[in-house]
């Protein structure tokens, strides 16, 4: 299959392993205001590349991390006066029952970097013993001067970069750093926060360093695929590839990259601070978890995605005339062959998960199943065949 890879900006030839697993990491949620419109689509896109592997024959070792020591669920901690540890427990807990309710197979690997703070300190070390990172007043951070190659996925001069990265929670006037676009390992952090020890004294991880540190503890030095949303190129994930880089001497970190496009809602972007998110469990009251897998795969991964809450009832039919395809009573005559709208559909999500012209055609199949069904032919090898499809890509099928 071929997969765009987010690092060389092309598609790639991805030839799926069948005698060894592929590794897949995808940066999760930090766990409040979970799960939203924005997550359901990276989830439900993922989860179509690892039924599609599997439906292949492949072992897929799936690795998808919460992010429950991080700024933002502090804050949010704080503000609603919870504690950080149960706010996170109940964001997780929803998370599990969004993933379920959206029919989301579960990752194989689902750590909390609160359980995972021993995994990351070990790398820090590393970095410092190589001269990558330094300590200062009990902070240690990474030393972006030692990796020429530092922000290369984002492709961006460095005035961009640190612009970016000051939006996202760099502090560039930190007077301990050498320069301002080096990042956080470990911090003191703030007294209200949980801290853990370490060879620099109490404090807790940088966000980026969580995420090198589960990937290599749970799928190794060097990932098959890595991917997350794709607000996350920078800082986040190119600092991942300067730390594991770094860190392993090994290159590249990552084969493949890749990122899915931001959520809007109506029209704007969907945000925590505009206050416009959609939760997928409010979706769930009002549609059927095929109609918003359907919707949620009709623009390419890729590209940037409008939900419209209007927009989702159209898909319910869609999803209808599937569960009435693959149910439908045929006769016994002429059988009906689908063979060619199976391999337009596997064609499909072969070209970089091209998940609307696979839905396309399995829309057309399903037409074709139900008028041959009508004139009394027989479908029942074609509906086999519907079945299959359809279950790979994520359908439940089930009645509503
Ligand atoms: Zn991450």
């Amino acid at each position: 299959m071929q997969l765009f890879n987010t690092l060389s900006r092309i598609r790639e030839p991805f030839t799926i392993p069948t005698d060894r697993p592929v590794t897949l990491y995808v940066c999760g949620v930090t766990p409040y205001d979970t799960t939203h419109m924005g997550h359901a689509r990276t989830f439900i896109v993922f989860d179509v590349l690892v039924r599609y592997l599997r439906w292949h024959g492949a072992t897929v070792r799936y690795c998808q991390n919460v992010t429950d020591v991080d700024d933002p669920l502090f804050e949010r901690a704080r503000r609603d006066g919870v504690d950080w540890y149960e706010l996170a427990e109940r964001q997780i807990a929803q998370l599990r029952a969004d993933c379920a309710g959206l029919n989301i197979l579960p990752p194989t690997f689902f750590p909390r970097v609160s359980e995972e703070i021993g995994t990351m300190i070990p790398i820090i070390e590393r970095l410092i013993e190589l001269g990558h990172a330094y300590v200062a007043d009990g902070n240690v951070y990474f030393s972006i001067q030692t990796d020429p190659d530092f922000g290369r996925m984002a492709r961006m001069g460095y005035a961009e970069l640190l612009a970016i990265a000051n939006q996202r929670g760099n502090n560039p006037n930190d007077p301990c750093k050498r320069d301002p676009l080096d990042f956080v390992l470990w911090q003191r952090g703030n007294p209200d926060e949980p801290k853990w020890e370490s060879p620099w004294g109490m404090g807790r991880p940088g966000w980026h360093i969580e995420c090198s540190a589960m990937s290599k503890r749970y799928l190794g030095d060097q990932l098959d695929i890595h991917g997350g949303g794709a607000d996350l190129i920078f800082p986040h994930h190119s600092c991942e590839i300067a730390q594991s880089e770094s860190a392993t001497g090994k290159k590249p970190f990552v084969r493949y990259w890749m990122h899915v496009g931001l959520v809007w809602l109506d029209g704007e972007k969907m945000s925590k601070s505009l206050g416009n998110l959609v939760f997928a469990r409010d979706a769930l009251r009002l549609h059927h978890p095929d109609a918003i897998r359907w919707y949620l795969l009709s623009e390419h991964y890729r590209e940037e995605f409008d939900y419209r809450r209007d927009a989702v009832a159209r898909y319910e039919q869609y999803a209808a005339d599937l569960r009435r395809a693959v149910t439908v009573n045929g006769g016994d005559h002429s059988p009906l062959d689908v063979s060619r709208g199976r391999a337009d559909v596997i064609a499909a999500i072969d070209d970089d998960l091209d998940t609307p012209a696979a839905l396309a055609t399995l829309h057309t199949m399903a037409g074709m199943i139900i008028d041959a069904a009508a004139e009394g032919r027989d479908v029942s090898a074609a509906q086999a065949i519907l079945r299959d499809l359809a279950t790979m890509i994520g359908f439940t099928l089930r009645e509503p």
